[in-house]
């Protein structure tokens, strides 16, 4: 895969605004974990950063997925991993299914505010008894007159605490649990409230990922108009099945700048880092363990490359996402692990950037499908595991 200019251009103009508006920060949301979804996405929103790859009729640039994925490495340069997971839930993971399958309606009234940055949004897929096994939710849209009655819990909601609309899987029936599902677009506040049987149960504390606010919602009896379906009904495991393919090429590509960057800046201490009467660059162990992460890495990049240009050559690339996503998983555990330990005491500090990232980082094998879940579909792919009959 060839970055264009355009790719470049595109790459410049973000690396500037999180020069400017968001690494300066960054400390401070950590402290307060919270980032202010708001005003952040809203500068993206007006640089056009937030819908590359949407269609133009509704503020998007109608670029292929190469395009977001540059954007998803760039991303990288930022100092956590919890700003850019908010901002690729809003890109990648709550609005791919909207904008392939969604209404004109529904384009229109959360679409396109979504691009331009207006309002926050969040995917709603995990509940506190099902993560793993999506098809186990309990969450239920049932009937009533023209409206669907939503009750249930999501949990480890990112972006739920400021997010404006939910894009929500749901159960709309009591068939079979891959075809009973649908994927409905809530609306979560008005005026800054939030809507009437939603409530924001727990903002969750987690050992990383601070800058981004994470809750457990509860549904109870919340009204949507049936027109708020995204596609067909009970079509929704499917959507959101094809939904996690841009996920997990995003979880890879937004992982490339900066476990990069947890190499180049710890080559940087160990050649200031004296010890033993030379710098700790001189023993070879760390030059062979630095050399042999950046080749991990770079490994991650061709086969995420790879992915990607199937994914726009409009390829089927389940198998090569979950490959992707997986090594991008078992790369964020020791990548930054192996570089902690050659920072010595300062690695083990609060304040220190390859700690960070080996706290924001540790998500990665677990989020968006754990490594588990990524070694049993490829499993199935390979044909060595069956598939479930249900
Ligand atoms: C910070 C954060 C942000 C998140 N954001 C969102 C969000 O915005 N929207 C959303 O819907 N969800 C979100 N999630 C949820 C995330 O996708 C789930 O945590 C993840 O899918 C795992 O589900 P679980 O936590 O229920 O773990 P479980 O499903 O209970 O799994 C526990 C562990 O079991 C193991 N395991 C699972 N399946 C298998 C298997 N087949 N074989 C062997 N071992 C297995 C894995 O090691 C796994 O980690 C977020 C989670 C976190 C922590």
């Amino acid at each position: 895969m060839q970055f264009t200019h355009e790719h470049r251009e595109i790459q410049k103009t973000l690396k500037r605004y999180i020069d400017e508006h968001i690494n300066p920060h960054v400390d401070e949301w950590e402290v307060a974990e919270m980032m202010p979804a708001h005003d952040i996405f809203k500068g993206l929103g007006d640089l056009g950063l937030l819908g590359l790859t949407k269609p133009e009729a509704y503020g998007g640039a109608g670029l292929d997925y190469s395009y977001g994925m540059a954007m998803a490495e760039t991303l990288g340069h930022i100092h956590c991993g919890g700003v850019p997971m908010a901002i690729g839930v809003q890109t990648d993971m709550a609005t791919p299914a909207l904008a392939r399958f969604g209404s004109e309606e529904l384009k229109r009234d959360f679409l396109a505010p979504a691009i331009a940055g207006d309002t926050v949004g969040c995917i709603g897929v995990s509940e506190p008894g099902a993560g793993s096994d999506v098809s186990a939710i309990k969450s239920v849209a049932r009937k009533d007159g023209d409206d669907y009655v939503i009750s249930g819990q999501k949990m480890w909601i990112t972006n739920s605490l400021q997010a404006d609309w939910m894009c929500m899987l749901v159960n709309t029936s009591d068939g079979p649990a891959h075809k009973n599902k649908s994927l409905v677009m809530v609306p979560m506040r008005e005026n800054g409230k939030l809507v009437k049987g939603i409530e924001v149960a727990q903002k969750i504390r987690k050992i990383g990922m601070h800058s981004s606010d994470t809750g457990l919602i509860y549904f109870d009896e919340v009204r949507v108009p049936q027109r708020y379906l995204i596609g067909q009904e009970g079509a929704g495991f499917i959507y959101q099945m094809q939904q996690f393919q841009e996920e997990r090429l995003w979880c890879a590509a937004s992982t490339l700048q900066s476990l990069s960057n947890c190499i180049e800046w710890t080559v940087e201490w160990a050649q200031e880092r004296k010890l033993f009467g030379a710098s700790l660059a001189d023993q070879q162990w760390v030059q062979f363990k630095l050399a042999e992460l950046k080749t991990e890495v770079e490994s991650l990049r061709a086969l995420t490359y790879l992915a990607v240009e199937r994914y726009v050559a409009g390829e089927d690339v389940t198998e090569w996402a979950t490959m992707a996503k997986l090594k991008a998983g078992r790369l964020n555990r020791v990548v930054p692990d192996t570089c902690l330990q050659f920072w010595g005491g300062m690695g083990f500090t609060w304040e220190n950037k390859v700690s960070r990232m080996y706290r924001d980082g540790r998500l990665a094998s677990i989020g968006g499908g754990a490594d588990e879940v990524m070694l049993g579909i490829l499993s199935k792919i390979m044909g060595i595991a069956k598939r479930p009959v249900k």
